[in-house]
């Protein structure tokens, strides 16, 4: 038998989060953003769940070939454009939409060779100072654009830094919006936090969003709100079983370093998952965890392969029992639990960093089926 971990991809949640990011912005087209192989879901497993979108955008060319294997037709936007010349011919070839930030990109587009004019995003650095020309150097490289034959639609393009945070988005929209007054073509600019929190905003206008994390079942913002908050639902389940079981002592502690002791006689389980899975390392005592759906908490270093898990509250848990990582307890789990959520975004700020990173970061290792 083969270690008992498992991860599980819930297709109508994926159909569920998309419907709820359409809900907040229901007059723009929404391209469902499957970079990083679907967010570490995998591309193929979500298409069906996000089949629904206007396009897909994605950085990778590889990940642009397997949409259109799986039998896509529709829209395709490369998010960071071409990486050199010859990609071009893969975008004519497909009929990619593709981002232009610099020069170069430009430069190698005058000199492509296509029957098929290119459906282009001008990315503008709106203060995020990562990729795209800056409002000043904006209208010279649409005008540059708009002489190519290669190139027949320009869309404008940019990306905010704190759309999930106090600092909010108004002055990159401010500045978007004065270099783009009069002229012509689809805005594209919000992302899924500024779909959630700001798509009430005066004065923002995006004819296509780009909603990524929302998709996948996280809020872009917890803690500030949750993904119950939002209304969003849980797409990957992570769960494994109980292999082990050890009776306490007071005094006796638990895994690598010794990081937990116990204070009074405590029963563990020992769950097959650690962070050769993607479970991250950086989790410690306290971090939530259900067994047979019932929220628990994981005990001292989590190891390559393994956890330890406080079995308190479900006394009756044995080898065998249901241990949920992050997700969705199953329908087999006790009474108690059934159906029971625990939020990736719980776990990853127990280790200091965001849902993305996890659930990116599910290992090779670890089966996935899709339900
Ligand atoms: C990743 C990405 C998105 C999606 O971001 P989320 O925070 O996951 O919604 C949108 N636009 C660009 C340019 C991106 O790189």
């Amino acid at each position: 038998m083969p270690r008992p971990i498992h991860a599980t991809i819930h297709t109508e949640a994926l159909r569920h989060n998309l419907l709820r990011a359409r809900r907040s912005m229901p007059d723009a087209r929404a391209w469902a953003v499957v970079k990083a192989n679907a967010y570490g879901h995998g591309i193929e497993r979500v298409f069906e769940g996000l089949r629904g979108a206007d396009g897909f955008a994605l950085l990778d060319l590889a990940e642009a070939e397997r949409i259109r294997a799986l039998g896509w037709r529709g829209p395709i936007l490369l998010l960071e454009g071409v990486f050199e010349p010859r990609d071009l011919e893969t975008c004519s070839r497909l009929g990619l939409a593709h981002a232009v930030h610099c020069d170069a990109q430009i430069d190698w587009l005058a000199a492509h060779k296509t029957q098929t004019p290119h459906h282009v995003f001008l990315k503008m650095n709106s203060g995020m100072n990562r990729l795209g020309f800056t409002p000043a150097r904006y209208r010279a490289a649409w005008a540059r654009l708009n002489a190519l034959p290669q190139v027949d639609e320009i869309g404008l393009m940019t990306h905010f830094s704190d759309a999930d945070g106090p600092r909010g988005i108004a002055h990159q929209r401010e500045a978007f919006e004065a270099a783009t007054r009069d002229l012509p073509g689809e805005r594209c600019v919000a992302n899924s936090a500024a779909i959630l929190r700001h798509a009430g905003d005066a004065g923002l206008r995006s004819d296509w969003v780009r909603p990524g994390i929302v998709l996948y079942g996280s809020a872009a913002d917890y803690p500030a709100h949750s993904a119950a908050d939002w209304g969003l639902q849980p797409t990957m389940t992570l769960a494994t079983r109980i292999i082990g079981m050890q009776d306490l002592l007071p005094g006796a502690t638990v895994g690598y370093g010794s990081r937990f002791r116990a204070e009074a006689p405590l029963r563990i389980g020992v769950a097959a998952c650690g962070y050769a899975d993607g479970y991250p390392r950086l989790c410690d005592t306290g971090t939530p965890v259900l067994v047979n759906g019932v929220r628990t908490r994981i005990l001292g270093r989590v190891s390559m392969d393994m956890l330890t898990v406080d079995l308190t509250p479900v006394p009756d848990a044995g080898l065998g029992a249901e241990v949920t990582l992050w997700g969705r307890a199953s329908a087999a789990s006790g009474p108690a639990g059934r159906g029971a959520l625990l939020s990736i975004d719980e776990v990853a700020h127990a280790a200091g960093t965001v849902g993305y990173e996890l659930m990116c970061a599910l290992a090779q290792r670890v089966p996935v089926s899709v339900e």
